[in-house]
């Protein structure tokens, strides 16, 4: 496994990679599984258009002036416990290909970090003090040896210079909600949100960000958010490499 990997690794180098999206070679590494013309018609929200505020959702097809662009809400998002959420763009051509690539090796390319880090950079992002990525279950982690989310967030906690938590924030599988007495309503109740807070103490007061690949309805992010917000945080927001259609 660990062999296939390093080869893998060694082919990259001696051969231009093949731009997953058009089939074409990839100009340079730093811009990972994409070559520049599928980079450049991805699409990547920029600080002008008009986006829900909290859940970031973009297109709302309203032009509203700049100093009261952080008064605009879709209104859907109203119930989910995180402060924010962001996206670099939409789940389409480069970022789609680099999400999936994500799963398969544990790296992300240069171009796709500055692209994290320029989101991680605008409000209302910016009050964020700890980093903490959305863990996969340990099955998982097992089968594909990392999490892709935990990935994202080492190469963000490096560029921005904030503290990596990958402890804090637990999976609870069924059997432990099991053993732990709930009655089928209340296991039933909380499968969307297997999530628990393993270190109240590292959370609290803390404004956090949560890394993940993909926002699609938010239920994930909200789950661990709600968690977090129950430990003790102090503002949870969310950071996704794509935003797919809910
Ligand atoms: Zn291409
Ligand atoms: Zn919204």
């Amino acid at each position: 496994m660990l062999l296939t990997r390093v080869y893998d690794a060694l082919l990259t180098v001696a051969y231009p990679q093949a731009c997953l999206v058009c089939g074409g070679s990839v100009e340079q590494r730093s811009l990972g599984v994409a070559c520049k013309s599928c980079w450049e018609s991805t699409r990547v929200f920029t600080d002008a258009e008009t986006i829900c505020w909290k859940c970031g959702v973009p297109s709302l097809g309203i032009d509203v002036p700049v100093g009261v662009r952080n008064e605009i809400r879709c209104r859907r998002c109203d119930s989910q416990s995180f402060t924010a959420a962001r996206a670099i763009g939409s789940y389409e051509n480069a970022l789609r290909q680099s999400v999936l690539s994500l799963k398969r090796q544990p790296h992300v390319s240069s171009y796709l970090t500055d692209l994290l880090v320029a989101v991680a950079r605008r409000e209302p992002l910016t009050a964020v003090t700890r980093i903490i990525p959305v863990p996969l279950h340990d099955k998982r982690v097992r089968e594909r040896g990392f999490n892709q989310a935990a990935v994202l967030a080492t190469g963000l906690s490096k560029r921005l210079e904030l503290p990596l938590d990958e402890a804090s924030l637990i999976r609870v599988g069924a059997s432990e909600k099991y053993r732990a007495g709930l009655d089928p309503k209340g296991r039933r109740d909380t499968v969307a949100g297997a999530f628990a807070v393993r270190h109240p103490r590292l959370v609290a007061g803390e404004n956090i960000l949560l890394v993940d690949d993909v926002f699609t309805t938010g239920a994930t992010v909200d789950s661990c958010s709600e968690v977090l917000l129950a430990a003790g945080a102090g503002q949870v927001s969310v950071l996704t490499v794509a935003r797919g259609k809910s």
